[in-house]
């Protein structure tokens, strides 16, 4: 039996505004515990909610961003729990009216595009924090409310997804939107974008869905698609056994690369939603939307399709400069400079990516600016340094902050391309390895490399290789 998983996800998403969604306090992260409170979100009796106007502009950047369709009026409403780190015993929420629904975001996998629906975009408010401590007097627990009312949004996924790697790729997808409203700044490992994950397992071709289990704690992408290939397997194992899946709630334990069992699932009665008498409900008028719509920026998928298309630039290369927008902002300082769009993306991807990561950088501390690059492109162009030593100059740029010009110069980086001299040393280099030029004149004819690689190797990599390889041809005669 051919069995197929089915995926779909709930990622809430914590809003970049400064002050809190029903009240004035700081949204500041790294404050001193219950430092940003005040008796709104602390949920004293008698306080009164008041709608941060700008939450729902970054909402609605959101949905319009994902195609949603927005709701002329949407309802906030109640939805109880009780748990410690919930000051007021309910969350104000969103539940039967949503700000949004009927979105999508389109993904890129290996079979091609992939559309996954959105079913709803709500507003809710966050919930404190609670820290464990064991020490020598013994166990206690800690709250911290200075995230209580920190704005979310949440965004529902239709059951569209199919596999591990197309939920990593809606999510990076979608962070990539986010990010490029500058509305969240999707933070998985901080918990500034955060995802809950439901499976259910199918056979292929069936139209119904299995019993699902939910899947909660995967704070990086990683683990997100680690957590699902454990769980789709699970599952399976579990049905192809003749058993049966449980509704349930379930936690991925990153440290054991298992997922197991937090409890039954709540229903939607468990929470006793009911609509927020204290707040009114949230008219959106169209010229609210337009305006918010004249604001939008170019988002990632056009960009992408912009950049094949204005710098002939393959699609790979296209979507991973355009999924950060910092990085495509950097690209596109650097092909103003120097028109050779697809060299830069080579380094950009390459050196410069490769450097960034390794030191843990983000291409905004990237030390090294469009001019200095373009800089350095500019004299390989115009033969004053081999490509070999650019990767040399382009540490030192990093390094010292110097320009390439100032590096070659200082260091006489200069390449050769004088005959003459590099005629010297190839004359030595086979001078040294006459049992290699043996076997060249008997038909070996890799060692052509070698006796090129000899020279650039004594010319400290400053010789002009073309030049190199037109003396070592003439003078082995072949
Ligand atoms: P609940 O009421 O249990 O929270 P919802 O209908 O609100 O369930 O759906 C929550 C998420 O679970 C959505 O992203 C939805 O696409 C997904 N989902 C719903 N049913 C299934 C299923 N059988 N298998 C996998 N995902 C599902
Ligand atoms: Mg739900
Ligand atoms: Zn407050």
């Amino acid at each position: 039996m051919q069995l197929e998983a089915v995926i779909g996800l709930e990622v809430h998403a914590q809003l970049l505004t400064d002050s809190k969604i029903f009240c004035g306090c700081s949204t500041r992260f790294g404050a001193e515990p219950n430092h940003n409170t005040c008796p709104v979100c602390l949920g004293m009796p008698g306080v009164l909610p008041v709608l941060n106007k700008k939450v729902v502009d970054y909402a609605l950047r959101t949905a319009l961003a994902t195609n949603c369709q927005i709701a002329p009026y949407s309802i906030f409403a109640r939805k109880n729990y009780f748990y410690p780190d919930l000051p007021k015993g309910y969350q104000i929420s969103q539940y039967e009216k949503p700000l949004a629904e009927k979105g999508w975001v389109d993904i890129e996998v290996e079979e091609g595009e992939r559309r996954i629906g959105i079913t709803r975009i709500h507003l809710e408010e966050d919930a404190g924090k609670l820290i464990h401590e064991e020490g020598a007097r013994g166990a206690f627990s800690y709250v911290d409310f200075n995230r209580t009312g920190v704005p979310l949004i949440e965004i529902v996924s239709e059951p569209d997804i199919r596999s591990p790697e197309e939920a990593s790729e809606y999510l990076r997808s979608l962070r990539d939107i986010l990010r490029y409203l500058e509305v969240c700044d999707g933070n998985m490992e901080e918990g500034s974008f955060r995802c809950d994950a439901n499976v259910s397992i199918r056979q292929r071709g069936e139209k119904g869905m299995g019993v699902k289990a939910e899947v909660k704690n995967m704070n990086s992408f990683r683990f997100v698609q680690r957590a699902l290939e454990y769980e789709i397997s699970r599952q399976k194992g579990v049905l192809e056994e003749g058993g049966k899946i449980i509704q349930e709630t379930r936690l991925w334990e990153e440290s054991r690369g298992v997922t197991i069992s937090m409890r039954g699932k709540e229903e939607a009665h468990d929470y006793r939603y009911f609509p927020e008498p204290d707040l009114i409900p949230l008219k959106i008028d169209p010229s609210w939307i337009e305006r918010i719509k004249e604001t939008l920026p170019e988002l990632p998928g056009e960009r992408k399709e912009r950049f094949i298309r204005e710098y002939q630039l393959p699609p790979d290369d296209a979507g991973l400069l355009t999924g950060n927008k910092a990085l495509a902002d950097y690209y596109e300082k650097c092909v103003k400079l120097y028109n050779k769009t697809k060299i830069v993306s080579n380094w950009i991807m390459g050196e410069v990516s490769a450097k960034l990561k390794s030191k843990e950088l983000e291409i905004e501390q990237c030390p090294v600016t469009p001019e200095m690059l373009t800089g350095m492109l500019k004299l390989v162009d115009k033969g004053t340094i081999s490509g070999k030593i650019a990767k040399d100059v382009f540490n030192q740029i990093w390094e010292s902050g110097k320009s390439a010009e100032e590096i070659v110069e200082e260091k006489g980086l200069v390449q050769v391309s004088d005959a003459a001299e590099i005629e010297q040393i190839v004359d030595k280099v086979l001078a040294d390895n006459p049992a290699e030029i043996e076997q060249y004149r008997a038909g070996k004819d890799k060692l052509l490399g070698f006796f090129v690689g000899q020279v650039m190797k004594a010319s400290e990599g400053k010789a002009n290789p073309r030049i190199v390889n037109e003396i070592v041809r003439k003078k082995l005669g072949r």
